[in-house]
């Protein structure tokens, strides 16, 4: 039988190499009947030369009389051709590492993402085959009701997974993770509905929370929610210094234990104030704002329980009639008095209102008038949720 390790001459791989320069790849493919590469290629010229059609037929030019070796019978990654060709002497590289995505290109769909950069299927969280950034696409008509992302602050992304508990150690999140633990630059590809696909910006990844979701299958479940920011570029030297000192903190107070109250469908408003709370002490005050992604989540989710999907104002003139894109009430969790300005990451501080509420308390002519309302209201709405809370218990 024919193996990869019989072929010891440089120059029958060179030889190949110069007829699929002559006939041009097509011909040279369609000449010997062979498949395209799709992950490793062959350097020369700087140009990619697919790398198992040169091997079959550079072992045909070493053992003219036994033929070409059949491609099935050796791998094209890095334990079959790569290893064998840096053995020859050859340079090998991938797609991605020779020629890495630019921002702003379009492709149609994810299949031809695949089909420039190799690799398996272009899920929510991948890599590109021989390169180490990690990619995270995000599909506006996909199954993930993702937030559209915003270029200016934070915004969240919902983890892979699309039924059962999501998990941090296997697939696209294990992924995520070690670029998070290793505070390297992700890419951030996506497609607004009825667009094609982008790689839109590189962005940090600042933290994560377990979040109360729903898989697919319509059962509730722990989730990831990743937060993620818009970085100037690959550099992290052109990092804002906040967005540095946000990942760092955030890697000391990770939660691991997908457990937590923010995470259980049907936890009680006390303990979600628990955890608020539990998180709030001991940490360490460094003078700089930061975000505890776990601890707001935990206060978000008190206030929009709290809320039962209707805006907390007195003064409002009604619900928007359209849902969100996970099918709730489209309602913001608003900070009273801002976090910014020292008002706290607390339930008693937050409100949630809908969007004309919270339109006329940023942007209308009395905002004074809304905050002194709006901050009774809140605490007024806190006691009445722990007593009810308490209560059940
Ligand atoms: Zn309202």
């Amino acid at each position: 039988m024919p193996r990869l390790s019989e072929l010891t001459d440089p120059t029958a791989v060179a030889n190949a190499i110069d007829e699929f320069h002559t006939l041009g790849r097509d011909a040279f493919l369609s000449r010997y009947s062979l498949e395209p590469s799709r992950d490793y290629f062959i350097l020369a010229d700087g140009q990619l030369v697919d790398s198992k059609p040169i091997l079959s037929v550079a072992y045909r030019n070493q053992y003219p009389d036994r033929g070409l070796l059949p491609v099935s019978d050796f791998s094209g990654g890095t334990g079959g051709a790569v290893r064998a060709l840096t053995r020859l002497g050859f340079t090998t590289t991938t797609p991605a590492l020779h020629q890495p995505p630019i921002l702003g290109t379009e492709y149609r769909s994810r299949t031809e993402i695949q089909s420039v950069y190799g690799g398996d299927k272009v899920a929510g969280i991948i890599r590109f085959p021989g390169d180490a950034v990690v990619n995270v696409f995000s599909d506006a008509e996909g199954p993930y009701a993702d937030d559209p992302p915003t270029l200016v602050e934070p915004f969240g992304y919902r983890g892979e997974g699309l039924s059962g508990p999501q998990r941090l150690d296997r697939g696209g999140n294990a992924r995520l993770e070690s670029a998070f633990q290793a505070e390297a630059p992700v890419r951030f590809w996506y497609r607004p509905k009825g667009e094609p696909f982008r790689f839109l910006t590189w962005v940090a990844v600042l933290g994560r929370a377990w979040v109360d979701g729903e898989g697919q299958d319509g059962l509730p479940r722990p989730e990831i929610e990743w937060q993620l920011e818009a970085v100037p570029g690959q550099d992290l030297r052109t990092w804002p210094a906040d967005i540095r000192a946000a990942q760092v903190d955030s890697l000391q107070t990770v939660e691991n234990n997908p457990q937590v109250p923010e995470a259980r469908p049907n936890a009680p408003y006390a303990d979600l104030i628990a955890r608020v709370e539990q998180r709030g002490q001991g940490r360490r005050s460094t003078g700089i704002v930061r975000t505890d992604y776990s601890r707001s989540a935990a206060a978000r989710r008190a206030v929009l329980d709290r809320s039962n999907g209707r805006c907390e104002s007195p003064r409002c003139t009604g619900m928007p009639a359209e849902s969100n894109r996970r099918g709730e009430p489209i309602l913001d969790v608003d900070h009273v008095q801002d976090l910014a300005l020292g008002g706290e990451d607390h339930p008693r501080n937050m409100v949630a209102l809908c969007p004309n509420c919270h339109a006329c308390k940023t942007r209308g002519a009395r905002p004074t008038e809304w905050r002194r309302e709006l901050r009774k209201l809140a605490a007024a709405a806190h006691d009445a949720a722990m007593m009810n809370s308490s209560g059940v218990q």
